[in-house]
């Protein structure tokens, strides 16, 4: 078990997750927890207080290695097992992991720094593709073709892909996992898991469930610590036949090149540059409801965060006060007190980041309409932010800001508002608030998106396909659609069938 060193205000916290059994500050390989085997570690901190928590192991390619034999030779049983053997230990998964629900959600907001309202519902979101794809693994039907030989019968079936790599990001520690592990497990694949190492403890917590639930050692393998070390050696393996990647698109693309010498096939999910796009026929208030809750859901650390407002001309004065005025109802702070809306960010850095968008805009005629500075609570927190007349030429309108900033930018046709939502490379999610539906249906067709939200700032949803256009991915998580990820076709052609 993890030793705790620091005795400041997450210890009680900690103390009541390491009672319920869930502080695993280790790897996993062969159902053993293990360390690094140089002895290695991690810190993990705590963003909202920079307090220590733990340290986890700095694993590299050795322990890959290891990991990928176990998840190796775990794939031969695993995936002779029935879908519904498989079905029913998954479902156990998801059940274990509702009852800690308090305790997981506990441990998210410490590492991550998410309010826990937000953790609360990331971990039932999370669960959910544990539900789903419990229930999807019975239901990889294959197919009966028909023959155009009288002696030839054609048919295709479906089978697990093989060893799958998962390396995922900080922002939802136990979804972006769950999304790709448990589609992979119900095709009948085992996994190597590579949380981040900023947030490894929920991703060890839902590992040690998944014992308690009964899934096989070496089925789920965890490792972290040098992350391109880790990725190069899932990349080179040959028994590696799959990665999935949650993360940034530069991190992406360097994965995609290394996938190459080993034609191993990839999902990839990188990141967005969301436009939200205001109609002048919007309900307001549905349109400052819905764009709250996309830009600053996460303090704005979302893949799908609306990352650029454009409002039409007509609309936009209104549209813009009503937004201020929710804006100054958002509450920031440690993300474990009750009220609280905004967490800290992920950590100063990400907080440097902000601040550089915000004065590249600021210097480029963008008028501070909310916010536009550090909060008092230390260096990870910064306010709810809103710039007014944002420019095209704006850093802000070209890159993910991934925090709590909405610059608002002036629009007059709908034309106009398709065009800039499309000069991006980007194409995740989108959003649009419109009353009028053959308006709102023709802007929604024209938009190079992946995911389109209309009048609605929350779509995301373990039934419904998630995933990007364009320099934003491939593949979709979630839905029926996210086991194929995990599938291979394989046609078998009989012959002599003529009695
Ligand atoms: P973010 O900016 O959200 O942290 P990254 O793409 O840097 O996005 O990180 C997403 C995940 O990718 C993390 O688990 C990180 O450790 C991992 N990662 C970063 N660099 C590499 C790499 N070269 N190879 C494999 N994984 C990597």
């Amino acid at each position: 078990m993890a030793t705790i060193a620091s005795a400041g205000a997450s210890q009680a916290v900690l103390d009541k997750i390491n009672n319920a059994g869930l502080l695993r500050a280790k790897g996993l390989i062969s159902g053993e927890w293990v360390s690094a085997e140089d002895g290695r570690t991690l810190p993990v901190y705590n963003p909202a207080t920079g307090e220590f928590l733990t340290e986890v192991p700095l694993m590299g390619e050795r322990e890959t290695l290891s990991a990928i034999d176990s998840a190796h030779n775990a794939f031969k049983s695993w995936s002779k097992k029935t879908c519904s053997e498989r079905s029913k230990l998954l479902r156990r998964w998801y059940e274990l992991i509702l009852e800690k629900k308090e305790e997981i959600a506990q441990l998210m907001t410490l590492e991550q720094g998410k309010p826990l309202k937000e953790a609360l519902g990331e971990v039932s979101y999370g669960a959910g593709f544990i539900e789903l794809f419990a229930e999807e693994a019975k239901r990889t039907y294959g197919d009966i073709i028909p023959s155009p030989y009288p002696d030839r019968r054609l048919l295709v079936v479906k089978q697990p892909v093989g060893v799958v790599g998962t390396i995922t990001p900080w922002n939802f520690p136990l979804a972006m996992i769950t999304r790709k592990v448990a589609p992979a497990l119900a095709a009948g694949c085992t996994v190597v898991i590579k949380p981040a190492e900023l947030t490894p403890l929920t991703a060890l917590a839902a590992a040690e469930l998944s014992i308690q639930a009964g899934i096989p050692p070496g089925v789920i393998n965890v490792v972290m610590g040098d992350a391109p070390q880790i990725g190069a050696a899932l990349l080179e393996s040959t028994k590696v036949r799959k990665i999935s990647f949650t993360g940034s698109t530069q991190v992406g693309k360097k994965l995609m090149a290394g996938a190459a010498s080993t034609v191993k096939r990839l999902s990839l999910e990188l990141g967005g540059n969301a436009p939200c796009i205001i109609l002048d026929d919007a309900d307001i208030e549905v349109a400052v409801k819905g764009a709250l809750a996309s830009k600053y859901r996460n303090s704005g650390q979302t893949c799908v965060c609306a990352n650029r407002v454009l409002v039409q001309d007509g609309i936009y004065d209104k549209f813009a006060e009503a937004f201020i005025q929710a804006v100054s109802g958002l509450k920031v702070g440690n993300g474990l007190e009750e009220g609280v809306t905004q967490g800290p960010l992920i950590n100063e850095a990400a907080v440097k980041k902000v601040e550089q968008h915000v004065e590249d805009a600021l210097s480029k005629g963008a008028m501070l309409l909310a916010g536009g500075h550090r909060h008092r609570l230390g260096a990870a927190f910064y306010e709810p932010t809103v710039l007014g007349d944002a420019t095209e030429e704006m850093l802000i309108m070209k890159e993910e800001v991934f925090g709590p900033v909405a610059p608002l930018i002036r629009f007059k046709t709908d034309e106009d508002a398709i065009r800039i939502a499309n000069s991006t490379e980007a194409g995740l999610a989108a959003y649009l608030f419109s009353g009028s539906i053959s308006r709102a249906w023709r802007v929604a067709e024209a938009l190079e998106y992946g995911m389109v939200g209309w009048n609605e700032g929350v779509i995301s949803t373990e039934v419904a396909p998630f995933g990007g256009v364009k320099q934003s991915g491939l593949g979709r998580e979630g839905s029926k659609y996210g086991i194929d990820e995990y599938l291979e076709m394989k046609y078998i052609c009989i012959g002599n069938m003529l009695p």
